[in-house]
């Protein structure tokens, strides 16, 4: 399924939204609608320029799209941008690949509670 612009529309607003509510104020977020493959969406995190590129997928290979689902998507991404900082520090630390499963292991916590 292919994402449309409504939906590429909705998505910014639910990632404004919960960068909102998590005081992520501080952060640039910048959005990129693209070909991407095996995701929803993804953001990458410059945590010294505190900018957040931020991309949804245009094709949705298996996932409905829906509302719910787009806001879900985006409370994912910007779980990543809450924990960018720490993630980031810890890197320099420890494996990448180790750090990336901690830190999904606390977005998929910290998703069932918001
Ligand atoms: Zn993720």
């Amino acid at each position: 399924m292919k994402t449309t612009e409504r939906d590429f529309a909705y998505f910014g607003a639910q990632v404004r939204h919960w960068a909102a509510k998590l005081g992520l104020h501080d952060w640039d977020i910048r959005f990129e609608h693209a070909d991407a493959k095996d995701i929803l969406a993804s953001v990458r995190c410059d945590v010294g320029a505190k900018v957040a590129s931020m991309t949804l997928a245009k094709n949705w290979a298996t996932d409905a799209i829906t509302d719910e689902a787009l806001g879900n998507t985006a409370k994912h991404e910007v779980l990543h941008i809450l924990l960018a900082d720490l993630c980031d520090l810890v890197s320099s630390h420890v494996p990448p690949g180790f750090v990336i499963g901690v830190e999904h292991a606390i977005v998929r916590r910290l998703e069932k509670i918001l």
